[in-house]
């Protein structure tokens, strides 16, 4: 190591005074005249200026007291309460106001929510919503085609806010990654089986923060 420092000493010409000063305040002592120490525990102190702190920084040495230390530590930290979670199989709780994967809900009839007002496409910052709608025989307004594309959506939640029905909400789910881009091209069907999926978790969270909307 000192060879190593001696032969990188060399290195720097003498004809670079500013170069030499950098060297100097890289691995001169420090004010006090010292190199501060760093023990086992991080810590970072000076090292003894007389008798008795040399012996007992030397009793520390041969007795291994900070190793002991160290390891008692880690014995601690093996009975505490874990902060890490095993996941996928244990979760983390998840806010009622989680933006996650968008669902189409339906009313406990089976009807499908949406009046398709359009407010949602047309408040969509990123265009990734596509709807288009046609009157039923019975005069009820109703979407036949409800097209979102997840690789657009930012999940700024602007479209369930828009919803007048609650139609179209970000619900908790956030594990649908996919292996190409086209499943992420979701339609009415895949919405709405998304919906029925989460209808339980997403109705407890509306109410949850009813008072907040
Ligand atoms: S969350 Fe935002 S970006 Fe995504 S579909 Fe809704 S309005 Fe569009
Ligand atoms: S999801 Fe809501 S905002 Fe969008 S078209 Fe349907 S009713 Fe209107």
């Amino acid at each position: 190591m000192l060879r190593n420092l001696r032969f990188a000493r060399q290195l720097v010409p003498s004809s670079a005074p500013a170069a030499t000063a950098c060297w100097n305040r890289g691995f001169a002592a420090s004010p006090q005249g010292s190199n501060p120490m760093v023990t086992t525990s991080g810590v970072q102190r000076d090292p003894p200026k007389d008798l008795a702190g040399v012996l007992d920084e030397s009793a520390q040495t041969l007795f291994m007291t900070e190793l002991f230390r160290g390891m008692m530590l880690t014995l601690k930290a093996f009975f505490d309460k874990k902060v890490t979670i095993n996941y996928p199989f244990e979760k983390g709780p998840i806010s009622p106001r989680f933006r996650g994967e968008h669902v189409l809900r339906r009313y406990p009839t089976g009807e499908e929510r949406c009046i398709a007002c359009k407010l949602c496409e047309a408040v969509c910052p990123a265009q990734a919503i596509t709807i288009e709608a046609e009157e039923r025989e019975d005069g009820s307004r109703r979407t036949t085609r409800y097209d979102l594309d997840m690789t657009k959506c930012i999940y700024c939640g602007f479209c369930q806010e828009a919803c007048p029905v609650d139609a179209i909400v970000e619900g908790p789910n956030f594990e649908f990654t996919t292996e190409t881009r086209e499943e992420l091209l979701y339609d009415k069907q895949k919405l709405l089986e998304n919906g029925d999926r989460w209808e339980t978790e997403i109705a407890a969270n509306l109410k949850a923060e009813s008072m907040y909307r």
